[in-house]
């Protein structure tokens, strides 16, 4: 059984904020920071596609981000294993909205 302070602390380290234990809602939409791919090794769901409806309850939300799954876009910003991996490769930055930054 995982205490509520040990709960606040894996949640604030995946990069929620404290508050999110008091304000969560039963339904959320949670955005993917580390692609999926299929046994062939394509991409299926890629970074920053939304997945909606899913239950918002703290222990669920911290089980899907230990696998890449966050309730912010993925950003330059973000401080998750994923996102840095992704900075510091050479694949197209994003904006805070997980959109592609265009280059001018
Ligand atoms: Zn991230």
């Amino acid at each position: 059984m995982t205490s509520r302070n040990e709960l606040r602390d894996e949640l604030v380290g995946a990069g929620y904020s404290v508050k999110y234990l008091d304000e969560w809602q039963p339904k959320t939409t949670l955005y993917r920071h580390k692609p999926l791919y299929n046994i062939e090794g394509s991409i299926i769901f890629d970074v920053g596609s939304t997945v909606s409806g899913v239950p918002g309850n703290p222990q669920y939300v911290l089980r899907k981000a230990r696998i890449g799954l966050f309730n912010q876009p993925p950003s330059d910003t973000c401080e998750c294993r994923w996102c840095r991996e992704r900075l510091a490769s050479s694949t197209p930055k994003r904006d805070g909205n997980g959109k592609f930054v265009k280059k001018k």
